[in-house]
């Protein structure tokens, strides 16, 4: 059995139109979601422009509406989608490092369809579950800003346990979800600078408390100081390089942003001041509880870098502004639903 529906579909140079899609019953171990909203992505623009054969969005939220065998979530079990569709039994998987996944099925939203269509078919073990506390639409807090974000701080700890000192390149969603998380997890006493070149972005920083740095001006940059950890959100090698460059002693950079490269002279960047570059890429599906009662004590002002929700119908206008680079998080959200 399966059900058909309307769905957009990429098909490049940033055009999207409206199709209709087959989605399948849950299988063994599958959930079927009616989903309510998927928070745009900076990694969706090569979709965007590219075109996709499957339905993109890997940022969902929505409601559990089908459940296949050996499942145990019910029927209207809301919750949000872990991106990886990781195997659960591989070495990786074995330790929690579920985003490492050795063998993973799927990449929800590239390689299978994902969230800015109606349904969404994901496994339940790629699916976690929210209270009733969260809104729907804020609980895709929990995926990119949140997740990605606690995990990279998690790996700045790896090597400087003492962070009294804070310095993100890029001032984007996951700039935006460094600073709040930085803030929830080591309090107001340490500062986080936050640089990029749109005055937009820098001033939404600044009412989350970041002390914003203009990435266009190199005087600015140095002005920062010697940060104990560095994280490039921008993706850009002129940014990981200033970062480097004024990266405190036993300081670390931790590379979040896919992008550009960068270059290191071993003996200045890495040996003498004991520094450590790092990537650190989405999150584990373990980190995702912690985070939730972070979401739930928290909810109002970590739903604030949602800065503007669209309905479906007008997902290319919701890519046209998130492009304009003078938003937070934009959600496409679903109608008719009952989340
Ligand atoms: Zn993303
Ligand atoms: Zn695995």
């Amino acid at each position: 059995m399966s059900r058909s529906a309307i769905a957009p579909r990429f098909i490049g140079e940033g055009r999207i139109q409206f199709e209709e899609r087959t989605y399948s019953e849950p299988g063994d171990g599958q959930l079927l979601l009616r989903v309510a909203a998927n928070a745009v992505c900076g990694t969706d623009r090569s979709q965007y422009f590219q075109g996709s054969a499957v339905v993109p969005g890997h940022e969902a939220a929505g409601v559990v509406i089908g459940v296949g065998r050996g499942t145990i979530s019910p029927v209207g079990t809301r919750g949000v989608v872990f991106l990886m569709d990781y195997c659960g039994a591989c070495r990786s998987c074995l330790i929690g490092a579920t985003n490492q996944c050795l063998a993973k099925r799927d990449d929800m939203g590239f390689s299978v369809d994902g969230g800015y269509g109606p349904y969404e078919l994901v496994h339940e073990s790629n699916f976690f579950p929210i209270s009733d506390a969260i809104e729907i639409g804020n609980a895709t807090m929990l995926l990119d800003v949140m997740g990605t974000s606690g995990h990279a701080l998690r790996r700045a700890e790896l090597v400087r346990p003492d962070i009294e000192s804070i310095y993100i390149a890029g001032a984007g969603p996951i700039g935006l979800g460094l600073l709040v998380m930085a803030r929830l997890r080591y309090g107001s006493d340490v500062p986080v600078h936050i640089s990029d070149v749109s005055p937009w972005r820098l001033e939404f920083a600044e009412s989350f408390d970041g002390i914003p740095v203009d990435a266009s001006n190199p005087r600015a940059i140095e002005a920062v100081g010697t940060p104990d950890i560095a994280f490039d959100s921008s993706g850009k090698q002129l940014a990981r390089r200033a970062a480097l460059d004024i990266l405190g002693k036993r300081g670390a950079l931790v590379c979040v942003g896919h992008g550009e490269t960068v270059t290191l002279d071993v003996s200045k960047d890495l040996l003498e001041p004991e520094h450590a570059v790092l990537g650190s890429e989405y999150f584990r599906y373990d980190e995702m509880s912690a985070n939730l009662a972070l979401l739930e004590e928290h909810q109002d002002d970590i739903a604030r870098i949602i800065s503007h929700r669209f309905p479906v119908e007008r997902i290319s206008e919701a890519f046209e502004v998130f492009l304009s680079g003078e938003t937070g998080k934009v959600l496409v959200t679903q109608g008719n639903h009952d989340a």
